[in-house]
């Protein structure tokens, strides 16, 4: 697994910027058709000490899981 290099966690996020187009609604107000464009990515974060990167191996370094 991908482990931080600086804490050790293992989970890791990354957000985004993006537009959701209702192409077309139902009366309650859900979308039937739609469709989503990302437009932005932001970098890697590590989820404990927010260590960033703009590539996973920045941040983090493959460990074999031994089991
Ligand atoms: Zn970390």
């Amino acid at each position: 697994m991908w482990k931080c290099k600086k804490c050790g966690c293992n989970r890791f996020f990354q957000t985004f910027r993006g537009i959701f187009s209702i192409l077309k609604a139902d009366k309650n107000q859900e979308p039937i058709e739609s469709h989503n464009d990302i437009l932005k990515y932001s970098k890697f974060y590590c989820d404990k000490c927010k260590k960033s990167g703009w590539t996973l191996d920045e941040i983090a370094e493959w460990v074999e899981e031994d089991d």
